[in-house]
């Protein structure tokens, strides 16, 4: 019976986020449940949610109102919300939708299998199905049967929680302060990877270049964790999000050497005004991260980032800083927010919500103009050079694949399916706001990878704005990313 029983899960949020995803599959199917390909066909269902900003939130009682449909049909259909919002409104999530049978915390991953069989019990009994496990010690992430959506592309936690505390985030407060994992079990982990012919690793963290400060051994950074992976044979080695107040010069320099590691780099910037910067409690001026993307871009890398426009205290002129920034920093794409108050933040309770939200919208519109011209200025330049390409699945146009450059440019280009998973050259033969596009190089024999997977549908569903397109910017705005 139970290897019959199939699961189907939604994950909104970052990539951390989706690779949880991974985690309670992987779970799942170690107590014998399968993938389902559709909610419709599954037994159970399982909400991954995201709280950092308000509309993700509004969009879980949305799907749960979809699903309570589907359970109409199906009345043995179970749902589950775990992530940020269960662990921040457990009970009040069943006042607010009955369709949901039961709530799990980030930290009880490694139970739902027992979870569910608590709701059919209690439903066995004609008791509601109403249960909820919230508070416990975290699972340990080395414990976690990860099923990964991809064989050539895999995600790594190196450290969970973030101790940062920037006045509009409500992260530390739902995953907890920064607890980092012990450099040898993340080499361990990467060295399987390679052993398993796995392409491309990217290290997951809130903050990334925080890693390694709770755990009270100055010789471990993040910096010394990358010098290690260099020394892995894996093709690529790509890390996200860096925080301008943490990222060192060694890491920096690792970037611009010759080595596995990807030349791009997810910086958020979350505005150009010092005044704002410092109401945001991010802990650098325009002018230092101005210095980091001299920095980077004299080693090639392409520099992305995150912005918010509307923090309560942002003027006029404040914004029109916003905007000096953009122009100077010429990202490669940037995810563009407006500010969305979020309960038990600072800025939450001490400035409450006064940018009007037309004139968010305005500032929203300037910013993706401006950043969608710079974007395809730069993706025009890279026409003519031959660049690595790992191919990452079918292009939306009919017959085309698409794949990554080394600095995660999206390419698009003829070629056969077969070809998913393996490292190309590709010659740039275009660029434009969505893109490069390009014409596979003849070049030595590609390193073969994985087969396209099909676990991928039931992992990641849902979410304003799931796309081709990997990175946060489920509410914002994604622009060539
Ligand atoms: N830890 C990363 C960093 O600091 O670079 C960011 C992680 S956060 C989950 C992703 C992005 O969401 C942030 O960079 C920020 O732009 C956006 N964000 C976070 N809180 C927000 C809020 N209250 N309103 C709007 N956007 C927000
Ligand atoms: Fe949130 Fe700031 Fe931590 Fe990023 S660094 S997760 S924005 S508190």
């Amino acid at each position: 019976m139970m290897n019959t029983r199939r699961f189907y899960i939604y994950t909104w949020g970052c990539q951390m986020n989706e690779h949880k995803s991974e985690g309670m599959a992987g779970v799942l199917v170690r107590a014998g449940y399968l993938p389902a390909d559709d909610p419709a066909h599954a037994d159970v269902v399982l909400f991954n949610t995201c709280m950092v900003r308000e509309k993700p939130v509004e969009k879980v009682y949305s799907e749960a109102g979809v699903i309570a449909l589907l359970k109409e049909k199906n009345p043995d259909l179970i749902l589950g919300v775990g992530g940020c919002v269960a662990q921040a409104l457990k009970e009040k999530l069943f006042q607010r939708s009955p369709a949901i049978d039961f709530v799990f915390g980030s930290s009880n991953i490694s139970e739902l299998p027992r979870l569910i069989e608590q709701v059919r019990a209690r439903r066995a009994l004609g008791k509601p199905g109403w249960v909820m496990a919230v508070d416990k010690i975290p699972d340990k992430i080395e414990e976690l049967p990860f099923l990964r959506a991809s064989r050539f592309q895999a995600k790594v936690t190196i450290a969970e929680g973030c101790s940062n505390f920037c006045s509009f985030c409500i992260v530390p407060y739902t995953t907890g302060l920064l607890r980092s994992r012990l450099p040898g079990d993340i080499i361990a982990e990467v060295r399987q990877l390679a052993d398993q012919g796995y392409k491309e690793v990217q290290l997951l963290g809130q903050n990334v270049d925080a890693y390694g400060k709770d755990l009270n051994d100055p010789q471990i950074t993040f910096a010394s964790l990358l010098r290690a992976l260099t020394e892995i044979p894996i093709p690529r080695i790509r890390f996200t999000s860096s925080h301008p107040q943490d990222i060192t010069k060694e890491v920096i320099e690792l970037l611009g050497e010759e080595n596995n590691i990807c030349e791009h780099l997810h910086m958020a910037v979350q505005s150009g005004s010092n005044k704002v910067l410092s109401d945001m409690r991010r802990g650098y001026t325009k002018e230092h991260f101005l210095e980091l993307v001299e920095a980077l871009r004299e080693r090639n890398v392409n520099v992305t980032t995150d912005i918010i426009v509307g923090f309560p205290t942002e003027t006029e002129e404040d914004f029109q800083e916003t905007v000096d920034l953009v122009k100077r920093a010429r990202f490669g794409g940037a995810f563009i927010f407006k500010y969305s108050p979020r309960p038990k933040t600072v800025a939450f309770y001490k400035y409450r919500d006064v940018v009007p939200e037309e004139e968010k919208q305005r500032r929203l519109e300037i910013l993706l103009t401006l950043q969608k011209q710079i974007t395809d200025e730069e993706n025009r330049k890279r026409v003519g050079a031959t660049v690595e390409v790992l191919v990452e699945g079918l292009a939306r146009q009919k017959g085309l694949l698409m794949g990554k450059t080394r600095d995660n440019r999206t390419v698009v280009f003829e070629g056969s399916p077969e070809l998913i998973g393996e490292l190309v050259k590709v010659r740039i033969t275009d660029g434009s706001v969505a893109g490069l596009v390009g014409e596979l190089s003849p070049g030595p024999s590609p390193i073969r990878g994985g087969e396209p997977h099909d676990l991928t549908r039931s992992l990641s569903a849902s979410g304003e704005g799931q796309g081709e397109v990997e990175g946060q910017g489920e509410v914002g705005v994604r622009l060539g990313l």
